[in-house]
């Protein structure tokens, strides 16, 4: 019987009550929260159990990233500063196209340290190529992940897909996720289930989308899919299909609150209804937005999801389009973002942001009953942020969610607990060679840039 007992922080707990205990303990056996309440209520009844010590720290439920391509981890730099199309076509597509497994794994592997150091303990990787590294690299960090198998069969007029990513057509794909569910769901002590995935929405027909749609319902998972990303996005389902993105799927039938729509930036009033009234969850992707100019944060109508009950969670989508891994600056963009676009300074309060990072991910990977909170019953997952940061101090009652959304950043987070298992702890990896993955990755990026030659150079001359 593995116990912990995390002893001694301020826990936020985000239940119900949104309880905040000072001096407060979580109590965690076989993986699962036991007891969340005082310390000096809860210590006694774990004599000899292995502890963490929380003293001067803020315990927090793990953060859920719901958009985040793990194999997309070497492919930082390579497509800054560009347009959407040469991003895809000239940046990214290749890129995906030219990675070997070998090259996914060590990618999923630094990764899943970034995620890890920015206190995101659950992830939901809307799929690559080889996802079966992806699985190996989480099994092997400690993570909590939903992956996916990418599957796309068309492209849109002009615009071929490389061959090598495409997938062998509908049949192809269903066969391909299946072994994929049927290789690692539940796998890593149920740390890893595996979704559904279509990559975009402008490279798939209506077969493997409503084929999609049936495995998600067999296997009980989501579907995660990109769509109305951005103007482009939209104009090019609009060139085949006669319709914006949503509408498009409405017309095909198979809205449902299985969707995971990544980004959903660009849609109409008539589309957040028809959103609202499946049920689809939202990843909200606003760094990823501010890199690669989406138009989610200021035309992407986040208020009005959420007023019409949408769920809307948080992603930091890759290191290859935010370019950056840490929640603590997506619950400011959030938060900060719609108060700039809206000019009302009450909106989005931080309190919301935090929700969108816990709450709202267990809620959009269809997990609520398991993570999300620090309650009775859940999985194990929390984080402990130094109260004591220059970043955090001074520190009163009332400010200490908004420090966290406002303040914090992910040097902040000093250790995390997966499952019930330290993964992290004082910023170190007691399980992994920290350095050897840095160096790997290092090492796959260059060869991948030697192999690919895109069309990048620097801007500014070297000697
Ligand atoms: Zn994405």
């Amino acid at each position: 019987m593995a116990e912990l007992l995390v002893t001694g922080g301020t826990v936020v707990t985000l239940d119900a009550r949104r309880r905040i205990i000072r001096d407060g303990a979580v109590a965690v056996r076989d993986g699962r929260i036991v007891e969340v309440g005082k310390a000096a209520a809860i210590e006694p009844r774990y004599p000899g159990v292995e502890r963490l010590s929380a003293a001067g720290h803020i315990v927090l439920p793990g953060f859920i990233d719901v958009h985040h391509h793990a194999t997309q981890g070497l492919a930082k730099g390579i497509a800054d500063d560009c347009t959407f199309w040469q991003w895809c076509y000239e940046r990214i597509f290749p890129y995906d196209a030219a990675l070997t497994e070998e090259d996914v794994y060590w990618s999923a592997l630094f990764v899943g340290l970034e995620l890890l150091r920015s206190g995101i303990t659950c992830f939901a990787d809307p799929g690559g190529p080889h996802p079966e590294a992806v699985a190996r690299a989480v099994a092997e960090v400690g993570l909590r992940s939903v992956i996916s198998l990418h599957t796309w069969d068309r492209s849109p007029a002009g615009r071929p897909l490389p061959e090598s990513v495409r997938s062998a057509g509908v049949d192809g794909a269903v066969a391909a996720t299946r072994r994929l569910m049927d290789a690692w769901d539940g796998k890593a002590d149920g740390r890893i289930r595996v979704s559904c995935a279509v990559r975009t929405l402008t490279n798939a027909s209506p077969e493997l989308i409503r084929a999609m749609l049936a495995l998600a319902r067999e296997r009980d998972t989501i579907v995660q899919v990109h769509t109305a990303v951005n103007d482009d996005h939209n104009r090019w389902v609009k060139e085949e299909t006669g319709l914006t993105p949503i509408n498009y799927l409405a017309s095909l039938g198979v809205l449902t609150d299985r969707w995971l729509f990544a980004h959903c930036a660009r849609i109409s009033d008539e589309e957040v209804a028809l959103v609202a009234r499946h049920g689809a969850k939202v990843a909200h992707c606003a760094g990823s937005s501010f890199h690669s100019a989406y138009g989610s944060v200021a035309h992407g109508k986040i208020p009005q999801l959420i007023e019409a009950g949408v769920t809307v969670a948080l992603g930091c989508d890759a290191v290859a389009s935010n370019n950056r891994i840490d929640m603590f600056q997506e619950m400011y963009l959030v938060a900060g973002g719609q108060k700039d676009t809206h000019r009302i300074g009450t909106v989005f309060p931080a309190e919301q942001a935090l929700e969108m990072a816990t709450l709202r991910g267990a809620e959009a990977i269809l997990s609520a009953d398991e993570l999300g909170s620090l309650e009775l019953g859940k999985r194990a997952d929390l984080v402990l942020v130094d109260a004591r940061s220059p970043s955090m101090v001074p520190l009163h009652e009332f400010s200490l969610v908004p420090n966290l959304v406002y303040c914090a950043s992910k040097r902040d987070v000093t250790s995390v607990v997966v499952d019930g298992r330290i993964v992290m702890q004082d910023r170190a990896f007691p399980h992994l060679d920290e350095a050897r993955i840095r160096d790997e990755a290092q090492a796959h990026g260059a060869q991948l840039m030697a192999r690919l030659k895109l069309p990048v150079a620097s801007r500014w001359s070297w000697e």
